[in-house]
């Protein structure tokens, strides 16, 4: 290869590598996952918004705590992908759960680092079961979204090696991942795709790492720093690893046999995923097969966690129940994912209401009532026919647009167009190939012409700054960098009385959006309807929670309570029907002081996929035994939250003040009862632990020992338990946590049948890392073995 070939196959082109026809080396083409497969290739190349099996969100794959189920998940996503055409997905995302608000909670395993590794080998290993390459990203300590590609995440050496490390280092050498993700942040102080430290010291020498290091779409800035710091490709094209690469390796600033070594890396991953001597066929057949399907329901099945349930109230009996109500804005729609780039369309979805009517079929009336609309992040977009450009054109019909290539509306515009609505979400492109993606401003102007007198609600959702003017005066602003975030109030309007618009916005790195809304505000019919219906139904299953406006990539969530319409709802409802079940669909905990103690049982339901309903009707009506348990913790207010004090920190750092109490580690370390633990999850039946042996029960530092009970169903119903292991040390030389995981198991229990479960441990299990050592230790001490229901229900 000359040297340009080498540097050209290190920089992409969208969500390819670049070919190099000369030599015959193929372009490795890309999808995005976790919940699937969720890109397309067509003739203009790979695109998103394919169509695939939604096999739930990671944070609901997690709350099953079946590895070898998940390990089956990612076989089936690798089949799916390579069935597709592609080489590569975008996936797993296994970021701890640092920020309860966290935006991209939903795609990754949760808080506990042993949990999250589980759970990522288990599905590297099914991905590349099926010579597909996994991406586990984002490498590292990347948290939340705000500030997610300006904020430097300063975070102790010691939290590195024991909470965010572990489930890289694990899909590293316990799974093989052949590709790794840098993340957009900056980790102390240096960019992800520009960290040494990071990239070539723990990675590629420490962790002995001989996949590719991609950069994360447009987290790069530097050419000289990245490329010796040991990232191989920059994604999603090459700003910097390019010609200044060429030029800087010709000043010797950076050595040919770098670029050497990021070359063979990127070649072998070609050849071992295959590409040259079995380039991937499309083979549509192999997607949405009825295997996937079942495993699809058996994942959502398994991950609903029973939060509450007064009285026994479920599972409902069919027998007893003349008519349900099913009500909430989540009921009639499928909920299946939340937003941002890891969202995933299914070809088929079962709601809640269609998995209810199914399952009781006509023995049950079952009504619905939406009690509120679908709150998301944008209003309903002001039709174009409404719309008229400043040099009024009956003809003509929308906005007119100029677009700027600098972010304050300077000079003359690069593109003027009529647009028809402002409606956009560009993600990470832009509006049209003249201008910059990540560095330009638009201005629209023009006329709206309202069809109905009365008060709307006018808003704008953008990412990043707008300013409003109506009738020539500010009406709202947001003039600063920001996720995707909504800002609206209300209006009066005079039907056929003109209102003059001019709508600024600048985009500054990242996802870029501009979308101009009005609506009406309705919640008060739909709330005494729902009531109405309510009172005339035995029971009511009210679906509530979050959908992928509300949570999802590029923003965090603003609070962690539902939104109040909802929460109106829920405590009217529940306050005319004692037999109220909510069922909530989230990824990152809710608060529930407002409700809570109105409502006798709730489910938790994450984005259980494409089969969400059914699964959903299967627990209710007791044909599952709801067996799935928390993989994050939630606490019963913000404030006692790990991070009330640091989030969301500054454009420049977030600092990791918490070090490795994270999550219930916390939680335990400041006595803090959190509203449901780690770990948590109830049961229609009942588990008795007995027989605990320790086996030895002094070790020496290299030993291993192992840890036996018996598990008894002593209830009625036929269920899984799923046992945790967690160690606590009486007397460490360094503070540490008062629990860890290090163990569990699944086990499947019919009435009255017992299991033993054995867990094997080595010493070194039993460690933490002294950062004056600079290594994991493991000090002669006596440790506790501590078997739980959940972090807090040590048997
Ligand atoms: C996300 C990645 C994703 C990439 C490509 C980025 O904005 O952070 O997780 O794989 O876009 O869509």
């Amino acid at each position: 290869m000359t040297l340009q070939e080498k540097i050209k196959l290190l920089g992409g082109t969208g969500f390819t590598t670049q070919p190099i026809k000369r030599l015959g080396i193929p372009a490795m083409k890309m999808c995005d996952g976790p919940l699937g497969s969720r890109m397309k290739i067509t003739k203009k190349g790979v695109q998103g918004g394919g169509l695939a099996t939604n096999f739930s969100a990671p944070i609901a794959m997690a709350a099953t705590w079946d590895d070898s189920l998940i390990q089956a998940v990612g076989q089936a996503i690798g089949a799916e992908t390579r069935a597709k055409g592609f080489d590569v997905i975008l996936a797993p995302c296994i970021n701890i759960a640092r920020v309860p608000v966290g935006g991209r909670t939903f795609e990754a395993f949760g808080e506990d680092p042993f949990l999250v590794s589980r759970m990522t080998v288990a599905y590297v290993k099914g991905v590349q079961s099926q010579r597909v390459v996994a991406t586990t990203k984002h490498y590292v300590a990347n948290n939340q979204e705000k500030y997610r590609t300006l904020a430097s995440s300063n975070v102790s050496e010691r939290a590195l090696r024991e909470i965010y490390f572990p489930a890289f280092k694990a899909a590293v050498q316990e799974a093989n991942t052949r590709a790794i993700m840098a993340s957009y942040n900056k980790i102390n102080g240096d960019y992800a795709c520009a960290n040494h430290y990071l990239l070539t010291d723990v990675l590629k020498k420490e962790w002995g790492f001989t996949g590719l290091a991609m950069s994360d779409w447009g987290a790069v800035h530097s050419t000289i720093k990245t490329a010796n710091a040991g990232l191989d490709l920059e994604m999603p094209r090459a700003r910097y690893l390019n010609r200044k690469l060429l030029e800087a390796v010709k000043r010797g600033q950076v050595k040919e046999a770098t670029i050497n070594d990021k070359v063979r890396r990127i070649l072998r991953v070609e050849f071992e995923a295959g590409l040259f001597d079995h380039p991937p066929k499309t083979y549509p057949s192999a997607v949405d097969t009825a295997s996937h399907d079942s495993l699809a329901l058996k994942v959502a099945r398994e991950a609903i966690v029973l939060l509450k349930n007064s009285g026994h109230l479920l599972p409902l009996k069919r027998d007893s129940l003349r008519s349900i109500a099913v009500i909430g804005p989540n009921a009639k729609e499928a909920i299946i994912s939340a937003g941002g780039s890891a969202y995933l369309d299914s070809y088929k979805k079962v709601s809640p209401l269609e998995g209810i009517r199914e399952k009781v079929g006509n023995q049950i009336a079952v009504r619905y009532a939406p009690g509120t609309q679908l709150e998301t992040n944008a209003l309903p977009p002001i039709p174009a026919k409404f719309l008229f450009p400043p040099k009024r054109n009956q003809q003509k019909h929308g906005l007119l647009g100029e677009y700027f290539n600098n972010p304050n509306l300077e000079g003359k515009p690069v593109l003027t167009r009529l647009d028809s609505t402002v409606y956009f979400n560009w993600h990470g492109g832009s509006p049209a190939p003249i201008v910059h993606p990540d560095n330009f401003s638009a201005r629209w102007t023009g006329f709206y012409l309202p069809p109905k007198s009365g008060t709307f609600q006018i808003g704008v959702s953008s990412d990043d700054g707008f300013r409003l003017f109506v009738n020539g005066k500010l009406f709202l602003e947001d003039w600063r960098d920001h996720g995707r975030e909504l800002k609206s109030k209300p209006i009066q309007l005079v039907k056929g009385k003109r209102v003059a618009l001019r709508l600024e916005y600048y985009e500054h790195g990242g996802g870029a959006a501009a979308q101009l809304g009005i609506s009406t505000i309705t919640q008060g019919k739909d709330l005494r309807d729902a009531v109405r219906l309510a009172k005339e139904s035995d029971a009511v299953i009210l679906c509530a929670g979050l959908n992928k406006s509300l949570e999802g990539e590029g923003h965090d969530r603003s609070t962690l309570d539902l939104p109040t319409d909802q929460e109106k709802l829920i405590r009217a409802v529940s306050a005319v029907n004692p037999k109220t079940v909510v069922v909530l669909n989230n990824g990152t905990p809710l608060t529930m002081a407002h409700w809570l103690n109105g409502v006798p049982a709730v489910l938790e339901a994450w984005y259980t996929g494409q089969e969400t309903g059914t699964a959903l009707a299967d627990v209710i009506f007791g044909d599952v035994n709801p067996s799935g348990k928390l993989p994050l913790t939630f606490p019963k207010s913000w404030d006692d939250s790990p991070v009330a004090k640091t989030y969301p920190g500054t454009e420049k750092a977030t600092d990791y003040k918490e070090g490795v109490y994270v999550g219930y580690r916390y939680y335990d370390h400041k006595h803090i009862q959190p509203l449901f633990p780690f770990g948590y999850g109830l049961s229609y039946t009942t588990f008795d632990y007995s027989d605990l042996k320790i086996n030895p029960t002094t070790v020496s530092k290299t030993g291993t020992f192992s840890i036996s009970l018996s598990v008894k169903n002593s209830g009625d119903f036929s269920g899984d338990e799923i046992v945790q292991l967690y160690i606590h040390q009486n007397n460490p030389d360094l503070d540490r946590p008062p629990k860890e995981l290090k163990a569990f198991k699944r086990v499947h229990l019919v009435p009255g049948q017992s299991k033993q479960v054995v867990f094997q441990l080595h010493a070194r299990d039993l460690g933490y890392f002294d950062p004056s050592k600079k290594a994991w230790v493991v000090e002669p001490d006596s440790y506790k073995i501590l078997i739980g229901k959940s972090s807090r229900d040590i048997q």
